[in-house]
């Protein structure tokens, strides 16, 4: 998950990494509120997960609330390289001396990690390392040695920003902390600013997260700024493993490959799945009642196919969550059980107490599948 600068800068600061004070603003007003907290001059910065925002007009610098307020009004809603500007980040206008560049990223083809520093940063980096590649000083750091104090020096000398002994050596440890510890798969700081004191600052932040390291985090913030498809975030909000696809059978199963089975079937007697969706262990009331809640709200969705594997969790619990969540949510589309696995007979047994043409309960995956795409409107012809 790509984060926004702001938040990228609320990032490496918890690694004890300096950024300039400063504020989300999603309006006019709050920009200029912000800008009058935080003392003039500040620099208004357009929220995009994209590069350039610099060249592209969308970072300003406003010597006084006057100004603030035409350029956050320039500014928001402005598009930049196909994002649009709905959020600003309001901060102190940094007194900038030099403009330098530091990135960690994971290299793949060398299995091992790799850094970039390079005294010539700002908005032209990818200038400067196309026709200078000598400007940018690579590291490649193994997983399991880490970063050493020594490296740092001797990767700082040979980027040619010895003159900021040992503050340089401990900014690329924060960031490498940062990098390392945070879980991110890019920590990209551009400019890393001299200001005027000498001291140094990570004026810009472009960090990429590790998805599968989310369970490590309370990364739910950043989670929430997401955006993309609105069934994903809905699910994504539930703590649920669910991809959206375009067809007409909703499914749930219990565990990844029997989810990923269930599309398998579904398709092969002539449906299309809207979704993968993998409630893991637990098929109890809560979970199955989130799962449908996410399904339910798919417009494509006609019919639903419950496709459960009794392990753990065994049938009768499955049944009667199926049947609780029916009766806490209002499903619009027919729903296809087939149960299987420890209980199983007991837990069919309370499904069919409960059959109605909203609730059927079918014995094998693909007679299920079958019902399922028969309600859903029917095979599509081969
Ligand atoms: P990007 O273009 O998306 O990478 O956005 P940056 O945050 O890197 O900003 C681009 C450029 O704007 C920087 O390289 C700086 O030259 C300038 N800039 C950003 N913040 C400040 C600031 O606080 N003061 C001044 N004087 N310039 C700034
Ligand atoms: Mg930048």
């Amino acid at each position: 998950m790509d984060l926004f600068e702001y938040q990228g800068k609320q990032f490496l600061a918890s690694f004890g990494v300096p950024v300039p004070a400063g504020a989300v603003a999603a309006s006019v007003d709050e920009a200029v509120a912000a800008g009058e907290r935080i003392g003039f001059p500040v620099v208004v910065k357009a929220q995009v997960r994209v590069g350039g925002r610099g060249k592209a007009g969308g970072i300003k610098v406003a010597a006084d609330a006057g100004e603030l307020r035409d350029h956050a009004g320039a500014v928001l809603g402005m598009d930049i390289r196909g994002h649009r500007v709905e959020r600003l980040w309001v901060e102190r206008a940094a007194d900038i001396a030099a403009e330098h560049y530091v990135s960690f990223t994971l290299d793949r083809s060398a299995r091992d990690h790799l850094g970039l520093l390079s005294a010539r940063g700002g908005v032209d980096i990818e200038q400067v390392a196309a026709e200078e590649p000598s400007a940018v000083a690579r590291l490649h750091v193994e997983p399991v040695d880490g970063l050493s104090p020594a490296q740092c020096r001797a990767w700082a000398a040979e980027a040619g920003l010895s003159e900021h002994g040992d503050a340089l050596v401990e900014m690329l440890e924060r960031l490498w902390a940062a990098y390392t510890e945070g879980d991110a798969e890019l920590v990209e700081v551009n400019p890393l600013v001299v200001g005027g004191d000498g001291a140094l600052v990570a004026l810009d932040a472009k960090v990429t997260l590790d998805d599968s390291a989310a369970y490590r985090h309370d990364w739910a913030e950043y989670q929430a700024t997401q955006g993309g498809d609105e069934r994903e975030q809905a699910a994504r909000a539930r703590g649920l493993q669910y991809v959206g696809l375009d067809g007409t059978v909703g499914i749930i199963a219990n565990g990844a490959g029997l989810a990923m089975s269930t599309l398998d079937v579904v398709s092969q007697v002539g449906g299309t799945p809207a979704n993968f969706l993998d409630i893991g262990g637990g098929a109890k009331a809560e979970v199955m009642t989130a799962a449908l809640e996410v399904i339910n709200a798919d417009p494509k969705v006609r019919s639903i196919f419950v496709n459960i594997f009794g392990g753990i969790t065994r049938g009768e619990e499955v049944a009667n969550g199926v049947v609780a969540a029916m009766e806490r949510v209002a499903i619009s589309s027919p729903i296809v059980v087939r149960l299987d696995g420890t209980n199983a007979a007991e837990g069919r047994a309370i499904l069919a107490a409960h059959e109605s043409d909203r609730l059927v309960s079918r014995a094998t995956m693909v007679d299920a599948a079958r019902t399922a795409v028969a309600l859903a409107g029917g095979a599509e012809s081969p």
